[in-house]
């Protein structure tokens, strides 16, 4: 592709509405434009990545022994209600009738449409198992799109099912597809961890999220570097180890002390000469069953998912607001202690551990020292209710848990029978009895992807493509564009790459240098060549890779096979 014929709109300055860099960095290279909120066009650019993407995963789950299919975007009303998502879905499931007053819906997701194909195909044990994916574009109404593609409306997805005669058969489907999102995420040059996502079963656990490692990404993932635990901080609270009580029975007793407007941790610990961990946080939350006082150690912040947990209802706990707090405990915040506190008291597991410590005094201005859990108040339940935090302990193997960060790019997760039952897709098993087929759901965010690799690889000039997902290899610019020498030398570099099966760019524009680099930066191509007339006397040109500062020359008569092989070894180290 020649620059002055390709369609990319870029911009110089950030869109206003962008909050993170991989929005605003593919507007601003012109990958994407927005048509409506949450809903985005892809330009030649960013489609060229998008489909490098496509074109990984597609080649993977084949490998894997998945089937390619391509299901309709309206899906009927009807096998929503059969499965019992039709009111479940919420709002977030754009609902329509056509002209004959028949409701649709435009799919979210792929569930009921490929289990009705298959509970009207599948007969027997030996039609057992089929693995079928498609790559689509999905819609789900977002309440509040946002991040570009990261989180928008309309959406291109991967998603692919899997159907068992038995467990150990999904189990066998579900580790198929574990390990061909390995091999994706890897392929596409990405640092990815999968994470388990559901506490309740560490060892056992039939669904986990593949993270894109980014800084800004919207997920705090533990990880232990021992033994490779990795979990959701937020979906799958890592387990705190148990703490025994150590209640301090030589405690004096306990007694106020006026700590006049010390009502954060940081300063009341600071004015009684105290470490945070020493100091008790008593915190009111909102929840559907009524306010409830959450004790936890001062150097510790409550995870509000396992809160939610323990105390049920629909909506999350959150803190209560401070006039509601006045109102409930009768004292500002900030002064609340478990010591005379009438109201139900919920406690982490780490305040057991102990002795003695500070707390509000229940009193404005005031706080209580020599406060000894158990002796000077009452907990009603003690609860594993804090965040993970860096240097805890591993739950599996006693390892010290880092916080990392990460954007969610693809799920997998075991079904079961839920679809399968409430849609009536059974075959019949070599006993000749019904049984209920079955299933496995495997997702990826194609976009997401795109998006995730930009937050992963990008620095104040621009995206840094890794290899794989870049939507040109190689860019090529004659520095001086006038000189018909330059010009040709660049032309026949290109046209020989493009020979050799290596995307190339020619930036063929009547453009200052630094204009040319910039935009170059900007789009974030992995390799550069710059001819000008310096390198063309020496018979060089200048190579230059994106994700570093070093420029080296190397022979002009060589420069496209050099090039192919870097470009090839870049390619064999992500798949490795
Ligand atoms: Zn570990």
């Amino acid at each position: 592709m020649k620059f002055s014929q390709l369609f990319m709109p870029t911009l110089r300055e950030d869109p206003a509405e962008a909050e993170v860099v991989s929005h605003k960095l593919m507007v601003r290279a012109g990958l994407i434009r927005k048509l409506a909120s949450g809903i985005y066009s892809w330009l030649p650019v960013g489609l060229r990545s998008l489909r490098k993407v496509e074109n990984i995963i597609r080649d993977e789950m084949n490998r894997a022994g998945a089937q390619e299919i391509l299901m309709p975007a309206v899906q009927p009303g009807d096998i929503w209600k059969e499965s019992g998502r039709w009111t479940a879905y919420g709002k977030e499931l754009l609902r329509f009738k056509d002209r004959h007053d028949h409701e649709y819906c435009l799919g979210p997701t792929h569930e009921e449409v490929v289990t009705d194909i298959m509970r009207r195909e599948i007969r027997s044990y030996r039609d057992l198992p089929v693995n079928l994916y498609q790559i689509q574009q999905k819609f789900r109404d977002e309440i509040r799109p946002r991040f570009g593609v990261m989180r928008g409306r309309e959406f291109g997805m991967k998603d692919a099912y899997s159907f068992d005669k038995d467990d150990p058969g999904a189990e066998t489907s579900y580790r198929a597809m574990f390990q061909a999102y390995i091999n994706i995420f890897k392929r596409c040059g990405l640092r990815f961890t999968p994470v388990e996502a559901d506490s309740g079963s560490i060892g056992g656990s039939f669904s986990h999220e593949f993270m894109v490692l980014a800084e800004t990404g919207e997920d705090a993932i533990v990880h232990c570097a021992s033994c490779g635990y990795a979990a959701n901080t937020e979906k799958a609270p890592f387990v705190c180890s148990a703490q025994t009580q150590a209640q301090d029975l030589d405690a004096p007793p306990y007694s106020k002390v006026l700590t006049p407007g010390m009502h954060t941790v940081e300063k009341a610990t600071k004015f009684l000469n105290i470490e945070a961990r020493e100091m008790l946080k008593t915190m009111i939350y909102k929840t559907d069953n009524g306010p409830v006082a959450v004790l936890i150690l001062g150097d510790r912040e409550v995870n509000a998912i396992k809160l939610k947990k323990v105390v049920g209802g629909e909506s999350d706990p959150e803190l209560a607001p401070p006039s509601m707090v006045q109102e409930v405990t009768g004292v500002p915040l900030g002064f609340i202690g478990p010591v005379g506190l009438n109201m139900p008291m919920l406690a982490d597991i780490g305040v057991r551990a102990l002795g003695r410590v500070a707390t509000g005094g229940n009193e404005p201005e005031y706080h209580i020292i020599n406060v000894v859990p158990g002796r000077d108040f009452s907990v009603t339940e003690y609860h594993d209710l804090s965040a993970a935090r860096p240097g805890d302990l591993c739950p599996q193997c006693q390892g010290t848990l880092t916080i990392a960060r990460g954007i969610e790019v693809g799920h997998v997760f075991k079904l079961g029978d839920k679809y399968s039952k409430a849609m009536g897709a059974t075959f019949l098993n070599a006993e000749g009895k019904k049984d209920p087929i079955i299933m496995g759901c495997y997702g990826i965010g194609i976009g997401r992807t795109v998006a995730a690799s930009i937050e992963q690889n990008h620095d104040e000039s621009g995206i840094i493509w890794p290899m794989p997902l870049a939507p040109f290899e190689v860019t090529v610019l004659p520095l001086q564009a006038q000189d018909p020498e330059i010009m040709a030398a660049a032309e026949k570099l290109y046209q020989d790459l493009l020979g050799l099966g290596v995307e190339a760019l020619l930036d063929d524009r009547d453009e200052r240098a630094g204009i040319k680099f910039k935009d170059a930066d900007l789009v974030g191509i992995p390799f550069r060549v710059s001819v000008s007339r310096k390198s063309l006397a020496a018979g060089q040109v200048e190579f230059k890779e994106r994700r570093s500062s070093e420029v080296r020359m190397i022979p002009l008569a060589e420069a496209a096979q050099t090039l192919l092989g870097w470009r090839n070894d870049q390619l064999a180290q992500a798949k490795a």
